[in-house]
């Protein structure tokens, strides 16, 4: 029989089994509503509060900081649009070519209602450089937003010193971190951002929740009006079972952080050693400094969507660009922005690996990629 192999973890992940049973409760016993006054909601509104702490120490934030929101592209939106929104049109954000769609579709969204949008260039490996930040920004600009590390290619930003030439001019700085939250450590001070984003998914939490981090004092507009839950800023019932689930696969992730690095790097070292031993005309996209596991490869010649379907008949899940973006048929703007040659950007698949991955699946891929489109030099 065939084993399936997947090695799409950055497109999403699967439940942890201790976050599902942190879960459970909350579905079916614990059920009450967290607003309400009686004593079933006495549990659900503890397990919040609970799981907003285990979430702020996690970034080293205050919980008072954190707001549950339905996942990544929600807190995205509200981060650059709530900051806009506190300002007339005419009024600028400033972000990079290689976001995530939810900046940069909110940033076009942005750009529509009259709040002009610079989108930085980045390097041959998908660094936003501090100092071509500090001269876009103008008297006008009011966020920039740059993500933490990429979905697409893995690269890990200078956010700490893209905020800081922000800061300089009074800027506040946002980033989307959603690829990075329970993958490497984040500080939000050491970062020295207002806004974080992240998202449960990502990091074997459960899909439709994330949060937004925000530091204290920052001005931001809330997006969801109604009963005012979230101290007024984001309303609507709470997802508890969502947010427990979200706070328990963090800590679990955060408690082996380290031991998940060496282990994912081990398993892309080998990877890619077979691969070169296989002789294969490829490049690997991306900083160095990069997401342990997550490796963009752009083989010379071959179509990545072939590679992507043909991986898929042998059993195995890789992705083309981006997850959310696949349906698009076009090069991923990612892969433009960092000028990969044309004899190779078509033949890019992105190969991201978690803790259920094995060598011998690194092995088993390697293979598969040489039966697809053979020795190449
Ligand atoms: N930002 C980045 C960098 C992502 O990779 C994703 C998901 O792929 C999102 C935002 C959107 O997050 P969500 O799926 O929780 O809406």
């Amino acid at each position: 029989m065939q084993t399936r192999i997947y090695a799409d973890h950055a497109a999403t992940t699967a439940l942890s089994p201790a976050a599902r049973d942190a879960m459970e409760p909350f579905l079916q016993v614990a059920y009450g509503n967290p607003s309400t006054l009686y004593n079933l909601a006495r549990e659900p509104r503890k397990a919040i509060v609970h799981s907003r702490e285990i979430i702020a120490a996690a970034i080293h934030a205050d919980p008072s900081e954190i707001f549950f929101t339905s996942g990544g592209t929600e807190a995205d939106n509200w981060a650059i649009k709530g900051t806009a929104f506190c300002h007339a049109p005419g009024k600028g954000i400033i972000t990079s070519a290689i976001e995530h769609h939810a900046v940069l579709n909110s940033s076009v969204a942005l750009d529509r209602m009259g709040y002009p949008v610079t989108t930085l260039p980045v390097d041959t490996e998908g660094v936003v450089n501090p100092a071509v930040l500090k001269a876009a920004l103008t008297p006008e600009t009011v966020l920039a937003t740059v993500m933490l590390a990429s979905n697409e290619i893995g690269t890990i930003e200078p956010i700490s010193e893209l905020a800081s030439a922000a800061h300089e001019k009074g800027v506040l700085f946002h980033t989307d971190a959603v690829q990075a939250v329970g993958h490497i450590p984040v500080d939000v001070n050491a970062l020295g951002v207002e806004m974080l984003s992240a998202s449960a998914h990502k990091f074997n939490g459960p899909k439709g929740v994330g949060f937004l981090y925000v530091r204290t004092g920052t001005p931001l507009i809330p997006l969801m009006d109604g009963g005012g839950q979230e101290h007024g800023m984001r309303s609507g019932t709470e997802n508890v079972a969502g947010v427990v689930g979200m706070a328990s696969a963090l800590q679990e992730h955060l408690d082996r952080l380290e031991q998940e690095a060496s282990y994912l790097q081990g398993l892309a070292d080998i990877l890619i050693a077979q691969l070169r031993q296989n002789r294969f005309d490829f490049r690997m996209n991306g900083s160095n400094n990069r997401i342990p596991g997550s490796l963009s490869l752009s083989f010379k010649g071959a179509d990545g969507e072939m590679l992507l379907h043909r991986l898929d008949l042998m059993g195995t899940a890789v992705a083309t660009g981006s997850a959310c973006n696949s349906k698009e048929n076009e090069l991923s703007h990612v892969i433009k922005a960092i000028q990969v040659p044309e004899d190779y950007a078509n033949g890019t698949i992105r190969i991201t690996l978690g803790m259920d991955n094995t060598k011998d699946q690194m092995y088993a891929i390697a293979d598969q990629i040489h039966k697809i489109i053979g020795v190449q030099s």
